[in-house]
């Protein structure tokens, strides 16, 4: 990334939350602030830093505090949802999250930034940027098309679910059913950080406009009242292999093995596998998966949760989650990861044909950079809104057909979904025709369209270069007071 000087430059710090998914894009969104020359600040602890780029720019810079692994009761090392493997360590990290408030406040107060940028589970930033008297923006990772499906269902609570679950997003700009409806709880922690958010100066959101839809930005800035800035898609800060290989954690494997493999494949040939970084599995639902894979005949990449088939695992208990034989038969058909993938990298590759993906939006966006299609199999959080953005407003992929919200991401589903049914949506897109033609191009299209957006005269650039213009003039503003 080529890096700008500026004469003015601002001071913005970045606080984002311990976990995968809202720090990698955030810590890309930074990158882009710094390669226009402007002083950044990544606030975060000691083992989430090991995580962040390391191309060099005196622009951007880490702020560590330690993590309070004794008062939580977590291991050292373990400061990431990514590390965490059940409900009850996750909140422990919530908690060290919540003890680190005082530590960040005393540094910011002490240093004041021009603006801070912090996720929506700070809360108490709005209080913090308000003493300093200095503008404040959010950012959650999620799509605007999911907050504005939340914000609509703030406003109108559902009322008429189907006895299945399903229901209609009221007053939404689409007739969009949703397969399942969120939990209570879920709804109960959601709202009230979104009501926060929207007293802030923005929401940034890792997506281009155009994948969101004027529908959408309009949507949240005229029903709503706030603004979204669309400033990414953030993987694409990332230009070389080894910037891509170096996003999140150190891949398991060894990325130049995966990637010849890859170009030994045919185009549109294999299947890329993944469930993201906060995902529970049945043995059970994990043997439907392989039985489907096999039964397709594709070649693919499954990255599977890091304790199967670990050296420990004996050939018993790997033959409770995988087929007999599974491995042997396949060692020329497909990798199966166990842990971190450079995931990044396998959606580039032409030899991936389709994705099949829980829908993070990460994944999600990085899956339309690549101009993948994808096979869509919500879990949690914002998911399910995302699929329908996917699959029935964007018509990039298709659906599995799943229908249960789950409680929480460490929690299996009540109901398994069958090898019959994913083989279904594998071939719907894999085994071609015209239906798979047509969500192939457009996601092709959309892909082309992430491109054009960070590129000057795009919608995230001229996003970006406002944002900029904005935050100057408040500052300039705030000397003259
Ligand atoms: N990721 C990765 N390798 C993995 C698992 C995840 O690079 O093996 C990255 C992925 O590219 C994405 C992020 O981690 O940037 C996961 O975010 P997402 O919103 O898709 O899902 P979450 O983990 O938050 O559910």
């Amino acid at each position: 990334m080529a890096f700008e000087e500026e004469p003015q430059p601002l001071k913005i710090y970045f606080i984002p939350y311990l976990a995968a998914g809202h720090m990698i894009p955030l810590v890309d969104i930074a990158m882009l602030f710094a390669s226009h020359g402007h002083h950044t600040t990544i606030i975060t602890t000691p083992s989430n830093a090991k995580t962040l780029p390391t191309t060099p720019n005196h622009h951007f810079r880490v702020h560590t505090f330690d993590f309070p692994s004794q008062e939580v009761g977590l291991p050292d090392g373990v400061e990431n949802l990514t590390g965490s493997t059940d409900l009850e360590s996750s909140w422990k990290i919530y908690q060290a999250s919540v003890i680190l408030r005082n530590n960040i406040e005393d540094f910011v107060e002490q240093n004041p930034p021009d603006c801070i940028v912090a996720d929506f589970l700070y809360p108490w930033v709005e209080d913090l940027a308000n003493k300093l008297h200095i503008p404040w923006l959010v950012f959650n990772g999620f799509s605007l098309f999911a907050i504005c499906a939340m914000e609509a269902l703030k406003a109108h609570p559902i009322v008429d679910a189907h006895p299945s679950g399903s229901f209609v997003i009221p007053n939404f700009p689409h007739h969009i059913t949703i397969n399942s409806a969120p939990p209570q709880f879920s709804k109960e922690f959601m709202d009230p950080l979104l009501t926060v958010a929207l007293r802030s100066h923005g929401f940034i959101i890792n997506s281009f406009a155009e994948l969101d839809g004027e529908e959408y930005v309009n949507y949240y800035h005229k029903t709503i009242g706030h603004k979204a800035w669309h400033l990414g898609p953030a993987s694409l800060t990332r230009r070389t292999n080894k910037e891509k290989a170096e996003r999140g954690e150190k891949s398991v494997v060894s990325v130049h093995e995966c990637l010849s493999w890859l170009n030994s494949n045919p185009p549109n040939s294999v299947l890329y596998i993944s469930f993201g970084t906060l995902c529970y599995w049945s043995d059970k639902q994990l043997y439907e998966i392989a039985s489907a894979i096999e039964a397709s005949g594709y070649g693919f990449i499954w990255v599977v949760p890091e304790k199967k088939g670990n050296e420990e695992e004996s050939e018993e208990e790997q033959e409770k989650w995988l087929p007999k034989g599974f491995e042997e038969r396949n060692r020329e058909k497909g990798i199966i990861i166990r842990g971190w993938a450079p995931q990044v990298l396998i959606l580039d590759n032409p030899a991936v044909g389709a994705f099949i993906t829980h829908c993070g939006w990460n994944s999600t966006v990085e899956a339309v950079c690549a101009g993948v299609s994808m096979i869509t199999w919500p879990l949690h959080s914002e998911q399910y809104y995302n699929e329908k953005l996917i699959t029935e407003v964007r018509g990039i992929g298709v659906e599995v057909g799943v229908a249960e919200w789950r409680i929480s991401a460490y929690r299996e589903n009540e109901k398994l979904v069958s090898k019959d049914v994913i083989e279904k949506a594998v071939r719907r897109l894999m085994d071609g025709g015209d239906e798979a033609e047509r969500i192939r191009q457009c996601a092709q299209e959309y892909g082309k369209k992430a491109r054009q957006a960070i590129q000057e005269g795009g919608s995230s650039h001229k996003n970006l270069t406002t944002l900029i213009e904005e935050l100057k003039q408040l500052k300039a503003s705030k000397s003259l007071q």
